[in-house]
């Protein structure tokens, strides 16, 4: 795919997108001359390739207001013009917010897309841009053929919902968390377009909508029950498939309580009655850069391999805006570094998305219990990765979403204009910092020392960027009111004082911490620092489970996390097929 779907960036921002049409933009019903295209021409090629998969026509309408949102309004006019014109099943409708078409399909925001209004409810508000552009292909995919492509357990889940749901998914183009989510729901409303209606609304695109439903950090979904009966469900982040249906149908996040013990194991488990069985060489739990490595190896030695992740490809480096070090380029957006390890670990194995673990017997065969399948294996690699570590202070929990976050990369588009800092004195933080200020942010770094541990490049980038540290200070809490975070207060480390400093947000980057429930659950052993103990080789205290990347601990760089992976597929390669140089 060509960078235009990847993130928004200078060069697909709407302004300069609406400019690269001559004169005045076109709409879809307006003939454009032959070389008036707006998609550059390898993108054309790439959609042309992608409509070969397209089932039968799908008809958009799009909805736009002359005063409102207007470099919105003529990306998204444009970008549709050029792609009914390189294929005719794309059927665009075009019309003012002030028709009564609108008034009709009660649309009042512009612009606003609608896929097949005659039979299903499906809409964005605000032009799908940057990482949303995917979603949006995928979903003109799926609509042409009337699948949603959701798992059998997830219809069978769906089949039973008696009563209408509005879903709300906001969202923005940079998070890379935020299509899956928004797939999620649109998938729900592909399936049972006679109750599931399903919104995707780009946070700064529709700031009124945002500030009304208080989101602060994306994707925000939220779950609604239209007849009133039931209160709205709020979920932040990205879901696997299971829980979102689950959570779809029960209005309720936490795990489905039942007095029926076998009906609470399927729930638990995610599964619905029917469950595949697959047997592979070799179960990869972890899509970041160890895992995808990993499986991309194992499947070049000759094993049979898939790839699991629980939310979506990439682990950490996917929400990493900037990525300076790794060799080969100078410098690459982490979603877009990933996307590439991503595709080609595809040509070998299977990567699937929204597959959570259950849980692992170790046998003669390993047995990973993932929902709907159930992976009998020959050898385990774990490359879980790590999660973000908490401040532990007052205000955090509470703020979190509103104005609390541990991804610029995802949340810092809602806060570009905004006042907001950054805790914590690593390469992390500092990336963020960057990120921040580049956007447009007013960012103060707030660290407990009185040097950076970060690379120095990194922190001369910061004194270019002007940005402001406050050294030799901690967050001891998180201020807000009813809109979110309005102050942090801080202590100086070395006379005590305490003082607030008014921001809409606080970044945390403090570090990682090690995600080893599944490793704890099975019994590895891990070191004093709570990561799982690895040999040389990447093996751990069990055989034929290994383990790779950040999970692991050590310096935690992508380039490290790419050589444990390809060490324990090969490890596994030799300990289950025993080659004849090894002997
Ligand atoms: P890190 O290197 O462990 O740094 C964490 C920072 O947070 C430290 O400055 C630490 O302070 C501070 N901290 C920890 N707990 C704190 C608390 N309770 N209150 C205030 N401050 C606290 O973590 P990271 O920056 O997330 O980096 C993790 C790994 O990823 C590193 O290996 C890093 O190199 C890598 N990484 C690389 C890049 C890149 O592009 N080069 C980008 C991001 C991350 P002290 O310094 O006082 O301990």
């Amino acid at each position: 795919m060509s960078p235009f779907f990847g993130k928004k960036t200078e060069e697909n921002a709407p302004s300069t997108l609406s400019q690269a049409a001559d004169g005045p933009v076109a709409t879809p019903d307006t003939p454009a001359p032959a070389d008036d295209w707006f998609l550059p021409e390898d993108t054309r090629r790439d959609v042309v390739r992608l409509f070969e998969r397209l089932a039968g026509p799908v008809a958009l309408e799009v909805f736009t207001a002359p005063d409102h949102n207007a470099p919105y309004n003529d990306y998204l006019l444009t970008f549709l013009r050029d792609l009914s014109r390189l294929d005719d099943r794309i059927q665009v409708k075009a019309f003012a917010v002030s028709d009564d078409a609108a008034k009709t399909r009660g649309v009042d925001f512009s612009p606003t897309l609608l896929f097949s209004p005659d039979d299903l409810s499906i809409r964005y508000l605000g032009a799908p841009l940057g990482e949303e552009v995917r979603t949006f292909m995928e979903v003109l995919l799926r609509v042409s053929a009337r699948q949603s492509g959701l798992s059998e357990t997830s219809k069978k889940t769906l089949a039973a919902l008696k009563d209408p749901r509005r879903v709300t998914v906001f969202v923005n183009p940079a998070c890379p968390y935020c299509p899956g989510q928004v797939l999620n729901a649109f998938r729900c409303a592909i399936e049972r377009p006679d109750l599931v209606a399903a919104t995707c609304i780009d946070a700064a695109q529709h700031t009124e909508a945002a500030t009304a439903r208080g989101v602060g950090s994306v994707p925000h979904t939220i779950i609604e029950d239209p007849d009133g009966s039931l209160a709205p469900l709020a979920i932040l982040g990205l879901e696997p498939e299971d829980r979102f249906v689950a959570g779809l149908t029960t209005m309720q996040s936490a795990p489905i309580r039942t007095d029926d013990p076998d009906a609470a194991h399927d729930h638990a488990h995610g599964h619905a009655g029917d469950v595949a069985v697959k047997e592979v060489d070799v179960v990869v739990i972890g899509a970041g850069p160890a895992g995808l490595t990993a499986g991309m190896y194992a499947a070049r030695g000759g094993l049979t391999a898939v790839v699991l992740e629980k939310a979506m490809v990439g682990g950490q480096v996917a929400v990493t805006p900037q990525v300076e070090n790794y060799p080969g380029f100078a410098t690459v957006a982490g979603t877009k570094l990933m996307e590439m390890v991503a595709a080609q670990t595809r040509q070998y194995v299977p990567v699937i998305e929204g597959a959570g673990v259950d849980e692992i017997k170790i046998g003669r065969r390993i047995e990973v219990d993932s929902g709907d399948t159930v992976y009998l294996c020959r050898a385990l690699i774990l490359a879980t990765g790590a999660t973000w570590r908490k401040l532990g202070i007052p205000g955090e929990d509470r703020y979190f979403g509103r104005g609390v976050s541990a991804c610029a990369a995802c949340d810092g588009y809602l806060y570009k204009d905004a006042a907001v800092a950054v805790v914590g004195g690593g390469n992390t933080a500092l990336t963020e910092a960057l990120h921040l200020a580049r956007l447009g942010s007013n960012v103060t770094i707030i660290h407990r020392r009185d040097a950076f541990r970060a690379e120095k490049h990194l922190v001369d980038a910061l004194e270019t960027e002007g940005v402001e540290v406050v050294w030799n200070s901690v967050v001891e809490e998180v201020l807000g009111d009813d809109a979110g975070v309005t102050a942090v207060r801080l202590k100086n480390t070395a006379d005590g004082s305490t003082r607030e400093l008014a921001v809409r947000a606080l970044f945390v980057a403090v570090g990682y911490i090690p995600v080893t429930g599944l490793a704890q659950d099975i019994g590895l052993t891990l070191d004093e620092a709570g990561y799982i103990k690895v040999d040389a080789g990447m093996r751990t205290s069990i055989p034929r489970v290994y383990a790779c990347g950040d999970v692991t601990g050590g310096v935690r760089q992508i380039v490290t996390a790419v050589g444990q992976g390809a060490t324990a597929a090969l490890s596994a390669f030799e300990d289950i097929s025993h080659p004849y140089w090894k002997k």
